[in-house]
């Protein structure tokens, strides 16, 4: 039985923001704004961004036995998120301190901290959750080996959906469960590799993508909405509505967790990212990347 639309394994961040006249040069300091934290981290942001859209979604990431962490918990549970498996404790909840200038340019140090402790061995403890799962979606900010493990323990016809960011190569293990690897064109090029620089279009990039085993493929394209490419079929652009953009962060997060929600549902992979360009078309239009994330009336209004 199928009790979740969606199992998110991964990030859990709070983001830490000043702004500031000026970034800081090595050894300076400046002055800045007030700090405001929100609620981050991409595992965090794709479970938020399902379950207000009315997707049935579980949350398993790791956070300190902290402030930060208590956030993180309240932001879920009030999207309707199950929490009951998030870990907490054996490092601080991870942190991204983040410098904003005037202009919108930003300076991000990120601190992994209970990212980094999701094991395999969390992955097993939670066979369970796993059972009950239709589509189980991943990241890559935490440890790769725990994505490999999330990927062993999915029951058998759940789909698996993943987003490699921050991008680096993957092993065939992970590659060959994409389904869909949804990622942008600077990700593309750096999980292709060397392949990926030379001088490809999207299309190139996902064919190279389905060629090194993914089993479908979603390149985001930011207000141009996202190409679709699987099998032997061609490539299938789907463009994103118009809108007047204020802030892209977590757009992505948001288009993800919309497009595994659909695939979960039955639907196929270009009716789904026709209904995930709508949602990260939505989350442009305000401020912030949780609070900025729609729900299904605010799609169907767009
Ligand atoms: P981010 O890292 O900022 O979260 P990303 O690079 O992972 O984003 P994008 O391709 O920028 O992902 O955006 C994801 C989706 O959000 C796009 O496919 C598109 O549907 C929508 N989107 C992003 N920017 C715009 C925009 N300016 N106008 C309309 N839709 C947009």
């Amino acid at each position: 039985m199928n009790d979740y639309d969606l199992l998110v394994v991964g990030s859990a961040n709070a983001d830490l923001v000043i702004g500031v006249e000026r970034r800081p040069a090595p050894g300076e300091t400046v002055l800045g704004s007030d700090l405001a934290v929100h609620p981050g981290g991409k595992g965090a942001n794709q479970a938020v961004a399902a379950a207000r859209l009315g997707a049935r979604t579980a949350l398993l990431a790791r956070v300190g036995d902290d402030a930060h962490g208590r956030l993180l918990l309240d932001s879920q549970r009030a999207a309707g998120v199950d929490t009951g498996a998030v870990r907490v404790g054996g490092a601080p909840t991870g942190v991204a301190l983040i410098t904003v200038d005037p202009s919108g340019d930003n300076s991000i140090v990120v601190s992994p901290g209970a990212n980094a402790r999701l094991t395999p061995d969390d992955i097993r403890d939670a066979a369970g959750l796993f059972a009950r799962a239709r589509v189980v979606s991943a990241q890559l900010e935490i440890p790769l080996e725990t994505v490999t493990e999330a990927v062993r323990a999915r029951a058998a016809g759940s789909r698996f959906v993943l987003n490699p960011s921050p991008p680096r190569p993957l092993p065939a293990e992970v590659l060959t469960a994409c389904d869909p690897l949804v990622l942008n064109e600077h990700e593309a090029r750096f999980v292709l590799g060397g392949d990926g620089l030379d001088g490809k279009d999207p299309e190139g990039r996902a064919r190279a993508l389905l060629a090194l085993g993914a089993r479908s493929v979603v390149v985001t394209l930011g207000a141009e909405g996202a190409l679709v490419a699987e099998g032997g079929g061609t490539a299938v652009r789907v463009p994103s509505p118009r809108v007047g953009a204020v802030d892209t962060t977590g757009a992505g997060d948001a288009f993800t967790a919309a497009l595994a929600w659909r695939l979960g549902r039955g639907e196929d992979l270009v009716t789904a990212a026709a209904f995930a360009v709508r949602v990260g078309a939505a989350a442009v239009t305000k401020e912030g990347a949780q609070a900025s994330f729609p729900t299904a009336g605010e799609v169907a209004a767009l």
